[in-house]
């Protein structure tokens, strides 16, 4: 099974589940947080479970965070001047 990153709105634990409603047609599958209740759901009629998977696992990142990581990353690979 794939590794789900925790809940990108509380930090709660996330699981891979399905919703069972009272008819199939209602009923689905979703990644999600046992906490907040965020989900995305995924089925064979919308987003596959991997895309689903994918779009729970990535976080926004703001461009100045990225370049300053990048800085530190040369920094590091650099040693001290
Ligand atoms: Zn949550």
């Amino acid at each position: 099974m794939t590794d789900l990153k925790p809940c990108p709105f509380c930090g709660g634990k996330a699981e891979d589940g399905y919703y069972d409603a009272y008819s199939a047609d209602s009923s689905f599958d979703y990644i999600g947080c046992t906490d907040c209740k965020a989900m995305i759901e995924y089925d064979d009629r919308g987003h596959a479970r991997a895309e689903a998977i994918v779009a729970w696992n990535t976080r926004y990142k703001p461009k100045a965070e990225e370049l300053f990581d990048q800085q530190i990353a040369e920094y590091v690979k650099r040693g001290k001047p």
